[in-house]
């Protein structure tokens, strides 16, 4: 699923492929994902227009158009991006794919529709509408150890709340606290200061070092948890991994490596 630092790398991917080209041709094969306005409103406000700039907030990202407005693209679970010729065939389950006028096309590809595709008037605007904390990757210290400082719930669910920090999900969440040595399951009434430091330096060095790796687990070291998901051996200790639901969603972890801060 698209996490924050796949979603960074949508957002590379449309810097280097698709900005200043204008868009000739609208096509949406699936008016599903749209929110906000109808398929002729978004025809209409795209086409014309080029893309000038990107943002990217958490999961959200935002694509600036010389017009003004900005489209903001949500993946879902499985929503990625393809740049490519036009007379190529579209990759499976386009639900929009943008037409420009130097005969290429960005296809926004979303397998289970979870995604979403709307509008906006002003970024910062829309992100506070959608009541997203701040990014993962922008969130200074001090507002991070504030937000694990009382001590309710798991640590998990606190990492994975979209509206009090914004881009981790399953998988980066799992990755964190299996290289800061914390159990999943650990109740936020054990996160000290200082394992909250701790988590916000691991926070950050495990999401810019998985943008430097184009967010490819095949590219990770291979002593992070995320290429072995789904494996039964811890690639640090060799002991076993295991699964546990924690607050609905699957979560693997190795009880040997990681442990709660006060056991
Ligand atoms: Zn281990």
């Amino acid at each position: 699923m698209p996490e924050l630092p796949d979603v960074e790398v949508f957002r590379m991917y449309v810097d280097t492929t698709a900005l200043h080209k204008k868009i000739r041709r609208v096509k949406l094969t699936d008016t599903g994902l749209l929110a906000g306005s109808s398929s002729a409103e978004l025809k209409r406000r795209l086409k014309g227009a080029a893309f000038q700039a990107t943002r990217r907030h958490g999961k959200h990202l935002g694509v600036h158009l010389d017009t003004d407005a900005w489209l903001m693209l949500h993946f879902g679970m499985t929503g990625q991006l393809d740049y490519a010729k036009i007379n190529d065939d579209p990759p499976q389950h386009t639900r929009m794919a943008l037409h420009f006028d130097n005969d290429y096309r960005l296809a926004y590809i979303n397998q289970r529709k979870l995604g979403r595709i709307r509008l906006a008037d002003d970024f910062d605007a829309f992100i506070a509408e959608q009541e997203l904390g701040p990014d993962a990757l922008q969130i200074e210290r001090k507002p991070f150890l504030e937000l694990l400082s009382d001590g309710r719930g798991t640590l998990k669910a606190r990492l994975m709340n979209q509206n009090l920090i914004a881009g981790l999900g399953n998988v980066y969440t799992d990755e964190i606290l299996f290289q800061a040595g914390i159990d999943p399951g650990t109740s936020m009434a054990d996160v000290t200061p200082d394992v909250a430091a701790d988590l916000w330096r691991t926070m950050r060095r495990v999401l810019r070092n998985a943008i430097d790796r184009h967010a490819d687990p095949e590219e990770f070291p291979d002593s992070w948890l995320t290429p072995h998901r789904g494996e039964e051996k811890c690639p640090r200790c060799a002991g076993s991994l295991k699964q546990a639901k924690i607050s609905g969603r699957t979560s693997q972890y190795c009880p040997a490596c990681q442990s709660s801060p006060t056991s």
